[in-house]
C-alpha cells in the first residue's frame, strides 16, 4: 500500500510502499479514502512536539480520516453491527478504556492514549488498523472528504464552544468571540452559531480572505486585527456589537500575539477556550483574570461523543465545509502550503 512517512524530522515525508497492516483481534481494517491535513502534521515534521512527547520514526502522518471497512477482527462483536464496504469515521484518541478519563467518555486524554497519524499507522496510507470501538459508522449522503476534516477540524472547535456552552458563557445578550479563521475556525463560527443560543458571533483574523469564510459560514460581524491596536479593535467591536468585550471567545489559533489580543478584549465572567497551539506562551496581565472572575478552558480534540454529535449535525446538512482536495502523490506541496498559512479552510487528501 501507499503511505506517507517521517524517517526524519525537519524533511520532506517520504511516499513509499508498504504490506498491508494486520490487524488485532479487537481491530477493523480500514481502507483510507480521505485524509484532511491539519497545521499538527506540519508541527509533528518540524519537530514542535519532541520536547514533549518525541515519537520514534518513521511515522506515518494523518490523523483526520475517513474510509471503509475492508477486514473485521474476529473478536469484533457482532451487535457493533459493522459490515465490509460500511463508510466510517475514525474517532481520534485511543484511550486504554480502563482509567478514570476513558470511563467517563475522555478517552482522547487517556495517559496511556494513542494515535493514528503520530505513530506507525496513519491517514496517509491506503489502509491502516483501527480498534473496532473508535469508529464511527457515516451517514451515506455525507462526502468522505467531508467526514475525514469532522474527526479533529470540524471536531476539536466543537468540544471547545460546548465547554463555553457548559459554562453559561453564551446565550443571548453575549458576544463570542472566534479567533483564528484557519481549518478549526471556519468550522467554529458554525458551532457558535449552532450551540450559541442567540449570542452573536464575531470572528477575528488577519486574513480577510479567511473572514470571507466565517462570513459565508455564519459570522454576524469579523474584524480584521493586522496591524490593529487592541483598544481600536475594541472599539470596533463596540461599533458592531454594542459593547467593547467578549463574553466568551474559542481561540483556534493560539497563535501569542492573538492570545494576548483576545485576553485583553474578555470581559467580566468572561471564559475562554484555547483549542489552538500555534504559539507555545502568552504573557498576559494577572489582575483582570482574577478580578474580572475570568475562566481559561483548556479543550483538546474531542470525544466519542462529541464526534458522533458533529458528525449527526454533518447528516442533517448543518454544517458548510470549506474544502480542498489534493492527491496522495501532492502531499510534501500541500503541507508547505499549509506551513506557510496558504490554505484557506482545510485541505484533505482524497484516494
Ligand atoms: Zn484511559
Amino acid at each position: 500500500m501507499k503511505a506517507a512517512r517521517i524517517h526524519e524530522y525537519g524533511k520532506p515525508v517520504v511516499l513509499e510502499d508498504l504490506p498491508v497492516p494486520d490487524i488485532e483481534p479487537d481491530e477493523i481494517l480500514v481502507q483510507v479514502k480521505a485524509c484532511g491535513m491539519c497545521r499538527s502534521d506540519v508541527q509533528l515534521i518540524d519537530g514542535y512536539f519532541r520536547p514533549f512527547v518525541d515519537i520514534p520514526t518513521p511515522i506515518t502522518i494523518g490523523h483526520e480520516i475517513s474510509g471503509v471497512v475492508s477486514g473485521i477482527g474476529r473478536n469484533v462483536p457482532r451487535m457493533a453491527g459493522f459490515q465490509e464496504g460500511d463508510p466510517v469515521g475514525v474517532a481520534p484518541g485511543w484511550g486504554d478504556g480502563i482509567c478514570r478519563h476513558c470511563l467517563v467518555g475522555n478517552t482522547h486524554i487517556c495517559p496511556n492514549v494513542r494515535w493514528p497519524g503520530f505513530g506507525p499507522y496513519g491517514g496517509f496510507a491506503e489502509y491502516l488498523p483501527v480498534p473496532a470501538r473508535y469508529l464511527i459508522k457515516a451517514d451515506k449522503g455525507l462526502k468522505f472528504e467531508q467526514i475525514a476534516p469532522l474527526t479533529d477540524a470540524g471536531l476539536t472547535p466543537y468540544r471547545g464552544v460546548k465547554k463555553l456552552r457548559d459554562a453559561g458563557a453564551l446565550g443571548p445578550a453575549r458576544v463570542i468571540g472566534v479567533f483564528g479563521i484557519g481549518g478549526l475556525g471556519a468550522y467554529a463560527v458554525q458551532y457558535a452559531k449552532l450551540l450559541g443560543g442567540g449570542a452573536k458571533v464575531v470572528a477575528f483574523a488577519r486574513n480577510a480572505d479567511k473572514l470571507a469564510i466565517a462570513k459565508a459560514n455564519g459570522a454576524d460581524h469579523v474584524i480584521t486585527v493586522k496591524n490593529k491596536t487592541s483598544v481600536a479593535i475594541a472599539a470596533e467591536l463596540g461599533k458592531v456589537v454594542g459593547q467593547k468585550d467578549l463574553d466568551a471567545i474559542i481561540d483556534c489559533a493560539g497563535a501569542t500575539e492573538m492570545m494576548e489580543l483576545a485576553f485583553s478584549l474578555l470581559g467580566i465572567s468572561g471564559h475562554y477556550a484555547n483549542v489552538g497551539l500555534v504559539g507555545d506562551r502568552i504573557s498576559v496581565p494577572l489582575l483582570p483574570r482574577v478580578n474580572r472572575e475570568q475562566t481559561f478552558h483548556g479543550s483538546y480534540w474531542g470525544n466519542n461523543t462529541d464526534l458522533s454529535e458533529v458528525m449527526a449535525l454533518a447528516a442533517e446538512g448543518k454544517i458548510r465545509h470549506t474544502l480542498k482536495t489534493f492527491t496522495f502523490d501532492q502531499i510534501n506541496e500541500f503541507l508547505d502550503l499549509l506551513r506557510r498559512g496558504e490554505i484557506v479552510g482545510r485541505a484533505v487528501m482524497t484516494l
